[in-house]
């Protein structure tokens, strides 16, 4: 009888573990995407960013004589329901770490298991399984850098090759088609922008991984933290739909060191902050909902999202030009640069005082790499907030970043365009994304800052230590 392989965060043929056991079970292999209401739930950028990669999964199982089922519904029920169609007597996935996943997929079990059907979940995210890394006192770490020293000399298997053949079923089920689901409807305008600074697939990813690797991985660390620079992988898109396994990141990172590529060990550090995060979201999975650390829970953070300084924040209208141009990159990219994302952040929760949980949804919705183990990390870190954090009041000056990281103003210049007198095209391309009913245009004189550096600092400090004291 079939094989159901489940495809969620693994859109790749190689180093697929999933994958490769169920060719290895001399069954024929059908596998299924489900639009659960996880999915459903997903933010606009998150959602259009899988859909493409899941119809881009499709065409590429198709050239090769197999198929990608889609359905939509509650994932057990759709199982069950694939089960009683094709007669399969088992079903396989590659884990997935976040509490709302792991919730669905131990229920899921448990129920195919009564039901007397095989129902076996294999790892491939991650480099190491959350609970396989463990302090002296057998507890989980809360800092990186032990972390990093606890697994940076564990073996990590090869990355293995794509299956010669993905044994097809006699009949293939029934499949719903992915423009039905309509996973770009929530990005407006937006997508088409988007889209054009998009990779998608297994190939475009290894292609990314090639090119970082010949050209940028040597200078990966002096560089790495230059906005304009252009110097790091860009893979997190990648990663976050499972298109490239961290494996073959990490046997890359390895070889460049053995090539002599003096960065290549800092690029396996940030690949492992990724690890970090997904064993802090194992641990402890409130990190996404709550104050990670005690005493933050009275602090004096507004949550509501439509003051007036929030909205220019979203809307890249700050009047802090390093601020805006962050903000304005992700919403024609899809992404930021890690130096902008940690500046905007900490202008948001410091500034502007307002609660890390408001920046993190609108990430959440505008991120095409939105990971939410990452993402949850990086705001509590900002804030003050989480394990292993900046301390609160290390306030980064969004002004004379600019002097250190942009010293030429490349970024800045990529990413404004009012007062230019010839803005660059990506600059006007943000004025293509954004919904009309913002009513903004290139030919806006830009904003006064709404919160100076140095205002908006005394502010920060003056809540934080009448708190602490
Ligand atoms: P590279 O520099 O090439 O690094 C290689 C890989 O290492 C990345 O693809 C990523 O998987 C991992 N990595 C690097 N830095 C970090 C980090 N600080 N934390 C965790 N993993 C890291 N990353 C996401 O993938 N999704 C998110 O939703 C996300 N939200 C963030 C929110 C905030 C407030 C902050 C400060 C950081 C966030 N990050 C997030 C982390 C980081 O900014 C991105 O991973 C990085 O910018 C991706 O670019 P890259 O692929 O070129 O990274």
């Amino acid at each position: 009888s079939p094989i159901l392989w489940w495809v969620r965060r693994d859109l790749r043929l190689a180093d697929n573990p999933a994958l490769a056991a169920a060719c290895r079970s001399g069954r024929p292999v059908i596998p299924v995407f489900i639009h659960d209401e996880l999915v459903a739930g997903l933010g606009a950028a998150a959602k259009w960013r899988l859909g493409q990669g899941v119809e881009h999964f499709a065409r590429i199982l198709g050239a090769r004589n197999s198929r990608l089922i889609l359905r939509r519904g509650a994932a057990l029920e759709v199982l069950r329901a694939l089960v009683a169609e094709t007669g399969a007597g088992a079903v396989i996935w590659s884990r997935a770490y976040d509490p709302d996943s792991v919730a669905r997929d131990k229920a899921v079990k448990a129920e195919l298991s009564a039901d007397g059907i095989e129902a076996r979940s294999v790892p491939g995210f991650l480099l190491f399984e959350p609970w396989t890394v463990e302090t002296g006192q057998g507890a989980f770490y809360r800092v990186y850098t032990p972390f990093w020293k606890a697994v940076r000399d564990r073996p990590v298997a090869e990355p293995q090759p794509a299956p010669g053949i993905i044994p097809r079923p006699e009949r293939w089920p029934t499949t719903d088609e992915i423009e039905n689901w309509r996973m770009a409807a929530p990005m407006r305008r937006g997508a088409a922008v988007v889209a054009r600074h998009a990779r998608i697939g297994e190939e475009a990813a290894q292609d990314r991984l090639g090119v970082f690797v010949e050209e940028r991985i040597a200078d990966y660390k002096e560089r790495r933290d230059f906005p304009a620079a252009n110097a790091t992988s860009h893979l997190s898109e990648n990663l976050t739909c499972g298109e490239i396994s961290p494996r073959t990141l990490w046997h890359a990172g390895l070889a460049a060191m053995d090539a002599g590529k003096a960065g290549a060990e800092h690029f396996l550090k940030e690949v492992v902050w990724r690890e970090f995060a997904w064993h802090l979201m194992w641990h402890s999975p409130q990190i996404a909902t709550a104050n990670w650390r005690e005493g933050w829970d009275s602090f004096p953070w507004s949550t509501d999202e439509t003051t007036p300084e929030v909205t220019a924040w979203k809307q890249g209208r700050t009047g802090i030009p390093l601020v805006d141009a962050g903000m304005r990159e992700m919403y024609v990219t899809g992404r930021m640069h890690n130096r902008t994302r940690m500046i905007v952040a900490s202008y948001l929760t410091k500034h502007l005082m307002t609660h890390w949980q408001v920046g993190l949804r609108w990430f959440a919705d505008h991120l095409t790499d939105w990971d939410p183990a990452a993402n949850a990390m990086g705001w509590q870190w900002v804030a003050g907030s989480g394990p292993d954090a900046a301390p609160y009041f290390r306030i980064f000056n969004p002004v004379s970043q600019v002097a250190k990281f942009d010293p030429d103003h490349a970024y800045l210049d990529a990413w404004i365009a009012e007062g230019r007198a010839r803005p660059s095209a990506t600059a006007l391309s943000y004025f293509e994304a954004v919904p009309l009913s913002w009513g903004l245009s290139p030919d806006d004189s830009y904003p006064a800052p709404i919160v100076s550096a140095e205002e908006g600092r005394r502010r920060a400090l003056a809540a934080y230590e009448a708190r602490s004291g």
